[in-house]
């Protein structure tokens, strides 16, 4: 088919981030081309938060189940890991329409099957024969799973994300490299189905967590039976009588890890191979393409936004950020620029974790004079009726009580963590969260108690006391 097209914007890429920015560009009149080589709703949907949410949501019924004696239910679990993938489809099935070819058909883009490259600074072709040149181009390639380099890995069957949710049967014993988000979150619920699950993680398990409140879910993960196997790094990898074996080095000592599968989940790498990034003169580094504060890259044509983007958080939340800043600055020339210290992000394992803004220790590295808050959920009267009392909100202040920073290790911190990201983003004082009313018995009221041990503490401080006795007397 030999087309040739002059779009307004021409989006690489149908996940998160390019469905965000063609259908925000269409609803304003722009003509658009969408153009995906794979699934539409990309890595989230079909190989990434979805499924992996809903095999969570499954694994966790399998748990409640087994737990439930607490609350004088009695229930037998029987995992049918079939019926559990059933589950799984069913739930991106549910979804897909929104991301379907035929519903941003239906909103004025011209999507296109096919795999995008630039063949000069303004010119797409995709393998099909059809020639873009837009007035802007969005790249939003996404990324696949990093496989390290280690020997025999590349000869050994392995699972990555985008076929661990192909699986026929629940694997007898899962070795999971990588003790990120993605290894953790998938460990737990393989372990609620069945499994035996162990994980192996080179450095901290999520590393890029508050380290005490990570140590919080890797405890627990533990008491559930997950084998996490820290600081130490595999040597080597071998598929020997059906099974896969590796070589683990945990400092001086080296053992033998045997599992039923392998899943590899140890990083992800940009999409940019076959991008043709060259021709278009678009700088790059082996983490993504090199982009400004307003997501532009060195070809002012060309934004890119997502796991595509050097430096960037890998999440659908971000992504879709980066589609809106991409609308403001593209569309109408506003003047944008992108601020990672405002994006929460979560590890949906049980207890949840979830993070937003700076940690106590970076807070204390860029120089601040910081107070940190905790408050637990044991003092949570909804949390007690759950019996979810394991974790606690923890927050980062400067002196004077801006917020800088929170994480939440506990059952639901994912929706809780939202209301600090307010903060942060507003530049608001923990005053402002000391203040509002929450309703009786909620998890919510933990985030209000943790602003208010802010104040909980000059109360206590003589000086403060002398003059509310004043005050009194007067
Ligand atoms: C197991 C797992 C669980 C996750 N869970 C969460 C979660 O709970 N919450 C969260 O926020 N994030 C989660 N993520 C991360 C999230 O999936 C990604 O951050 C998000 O999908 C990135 O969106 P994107 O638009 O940048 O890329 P993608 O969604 O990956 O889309 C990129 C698309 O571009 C296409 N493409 C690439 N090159 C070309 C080309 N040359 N021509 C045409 N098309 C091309 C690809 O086929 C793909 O469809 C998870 C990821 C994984 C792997």
């Amino acid at each position: 088919m030999v087309e040739f097209l002059k779009p307004d914007i021409c989006v690489i890429g149908a996940g998160s981030g390019g469905l965000s920015v063609a259908a925000a560009a269409a609803a304003f009149g722009v003509s658009v081309v969408l153009v995906e080589k794979d699934r539409m709703g990309g890595d989230c949907l079909n190989y990434g938060c979805v499924p992996s949410k809903a095999l969570i949501a499954a694994a966790k019924r399998a748990k409640d189940s087994a737990t439930a004696a607490v609350f004088g239910v009695d229930a037998e679990p029987k995992v049918e890991f079939n019926r559990t993938y059933r589950h799984v489809r069913k739930v991106i099935a549910a979804i897909a329409p929104n991301d379907s070819a035929p519903r941003f058909a239906g909103l004025g883009v011209r999507v296109i099957a096919g795999a995008a490259r630039f063949t000069d600074p303004a010119t797409v072709t995709i393998d099909n024969g059809i020639t873009v040149q837009a007035r802007r181009f969005v790249i939003a390639a996404g990324s696949s799973p990093a496989i390290p380099s280690i020997p025999g890995l590349a000869q050994t069957p392995h699972l990555t994300n985008e076929t661990v949710f192909d699986l026929s049967e629940l694997p007898s014993h899962l070795v999971v490299l990588g003790g990120g988000s993605i290894g953790l979150e998938l460990g737990q619920a393989f372990r609620r189905l069945g499994a035996r699950v162990t994980v192996i993680e080179a450095a901290r398990p999520l590393v890029r967590d508050d380290a005490e409140c990570a140590q919080i879910v890797i405890d627990a993960l533990v008491r559930e039976g997950v084998e996490v196997k820290a600081g130490a790094s595999v040597k080597s990898v071998r598929q020997s009588q059906g099974l896969v074996e590796l070589v683990v080095a945990c400092g001086e000592a080296e053992e033998a890890v045997t599992g039923s599968h392998l899943l590899v989940a140890a990083g992800r790498s940009p999409n940019l191979e076959g991008l043709g990034l060259d021709k278009a003169g678009i700088a790059f580094t082996k983490t993504g393409i090199v982009v400004d504060r307003s997501l532009q890259t060195s070809n002012r044509r060309v934004y890119a936004i997502g796991d595509a983007v050097a430096g960037a958080m890998m999440f659908t939340h971000l992504a879709n950020y980066h589609a809106g800043l991409v609308i403001r600055h593209a569309l109408f020339r506003l003047p944008v620029k992108v601020r990672y210290n405002t994006v929460p992000w979560v590890t949906f394992t049980d207890p949840e974790l979830a993070h937003v803004g700076l940690t106590d220790e970076a807070a204390r590295e860029q120089g601040y004079r910081i107070r940190v808050m905790r408050s637990p959920y044991c003092e949570n009267d909804r949390a007690q009726a759950e019996r979810a009392t394991g974790g606690h909100v923890k927050v980062v202040t400067s002196a004077r009580g801006r917020v800088l920073g929170a994480t939440i290790v506990g059952a639901h911190a994912g929706e809780l963590i939202a209301l600090w990201a307010l903060a942060i983003n507003q530049g608001l004082n923990i005053r402002a969260m000391a203040e509002i009313v929450v309703p009786y018995p909620t998890f919510g009221e933990v985030n209000k108690r943790a602003a208010m041990t802010f104040f909980a503490s000059a109360a206590a401080n003589p000086t403060v006391r002398r003059i509310v006795r004043w005050l009194r007397r007067g």
